[in-house]
């Protein structure tokens, strides 16, 4: 089962039964042909059919994979994937990578290259790695509403703890002001370490843990935050609540997560709706179902009876004849559409109750309508028997 043209094989140009060799070695002629360093003109199209030879590459060289996406496609391997399809972080074949660089320029070259090379070709990963050490982390909480609440939606406000900048120094967690240079990474927020892989050196460059990546560091630190730029607050948040939501529905509230380091940008926070079951009404899309009992002879003769819905108490009419288990339609009684206009309905469904407490006078009464009953189903044979 093979999807529109991005097909593996296709992607590598090998056939379906290529050897572990084959395909290591169309790997590897792609990707030198797609190294960004060789496409100057278009590098974000480059490292974009990278990304995908990178794809194809980490299933095929794989037995399992391979024999997984030979059997069911795409949909076979997708579960090793994150959540936006392959990323970087999937990949496990770097040393592969690396053998593409040497030969790509001359192998065993200084470890600034060879570092200028790793930010080029997984540029993409490391820029948004970066991105998200430079803002604060994003919450994630949820938050229990009831069925009243998503009838119509409302806000709501929400009590939370979180991290926020510290007013006193602005975030940045000195007290006048001053900073000074990061001595470990002498102000580039960065640090390289270089490592030995048999004659090649790879230096990876990481973010500096002493001043965080900012490049100097606190001697004066704000005695309200202790240089840390964020203080622990409790915070009332007011969200709105939408109509009709669905049980783990998602809000955002933007800049509501923790502070950045050092005065850097807010996270965002998540609102999981949980959506509290409420005694005696039960969801059904829009729909709420709720259930009432009769009497058997109101269920008989037709009664009015209250029933409670969302809001308030309403008086509805059970039709003379109801059946145990027959279901009450209240239009517009259910939760407002979502995207939609107008309601769901409440759907009530009736039980009837037999009386189990008769008094000599109801004995006598209901077996006289027994006896009638009777009467009535001999004349109805009667009748259809033409007699
Ligand atoms: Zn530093
Ligand atoms: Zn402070």
């Amino acid at each position: 089962m093979k999807t529109n043209g991005e097909d593996y094989y296709d992607i590598l140009e090998v056939d379906e039964d290529a050897s572990k060799d084959e395909i290591k070695k169309a790997y590897r002629k792609k990707a030198k042909k797609y190294h960004p360093d060789k496409n100057p003109d278009n590098t974000d199209e480059a490292r974009e059919k990278f990304k995908k030879i990178s794809e194809a590459y980490e299933v095929l060289a794989d037995d399992e994979k391979r024999k997984r996406y030979d059997k069911y496609g795409k949909r076979g391997v997708e579960q090793e994937f994150g959540n936006g399809g392959f990323d970087w972080s999937d990949f496990s074949h770097r040393n592969d990578v690396e053998d593409v660089f040497s030969d790509l320029f001359g192998g065993r070259r200084g470890g600034g290259d060879f570092e200028d090379l790793f930010s080029s070709f997984f540029g993409g990963r490391r820029r948004s790695g970066r991105k998200r050490k430079r803002r604060g982390n994003d919450l994630k909480m949820s938050f229990e509403v009831n069925l009243k609440d998503i009838k119509e939606g409302t806000e709501k406000t929400v009590k939370l703890n979180r991290k926020a900048r510290c007013e006193e120094c602005g975030g940045s967690g000195s007290k006048t002001g001053d900073k000074k240079t990061c001595p470990k990474c002498g102000g580039t927020g960065k640090v390289k370490k270089a490592q030995r892989r048999g004659f090649q050196q790879l230096v990876t460059v990481s973010q500096c843990d002493q001043c965080d990546g900012t490049g100097h560091i606190v001697e004066d630190p704000c005695p309200r935050c202790k240089g840390k730029g964020r203080v622990e607050k409790r915070e009332t948040i007011t969200i709105d609540v939408p109509a009709g939501a669905r049980d783990g529905a998602k809000l955002r509230v933007e800049g509501k997560g923790e502070a950045g380091p050092h005065g850097t940008p807010p996270g965002d926070l998540y609102i999981v709706l949980r959506i509290r079951s409420q005694e005696g009404f039960e969801r059904q899309g829009d729909d709420v179902i709720t259930e009432t009992t009769v009497s058997m002879t109101e269920a008989a003769l037709g009664a009015e009876i209250n029933v409670p819905t969302l809001e308030n108490e309403v008086q509805i009419r059970v039709p003379q004849g109801t059946q145990p288990g027959d279901i009450l339609r209240l239009p517009n009684k259910g939760l407002k559409r979502q995207g939609r206009s107008g309601y769901g309905d409440q759907l009530v469904k009736v039980g009837v109750e037999m009386p189990d407490d008769l008094n000599d006078r109801q004995e006598s009464l209901l077996e006289e309508f027994e006896e009638i009953e009777k009467e009535k189903n001999k004349s109805f044979f009667d009748r259809i028997r033409g007699k």
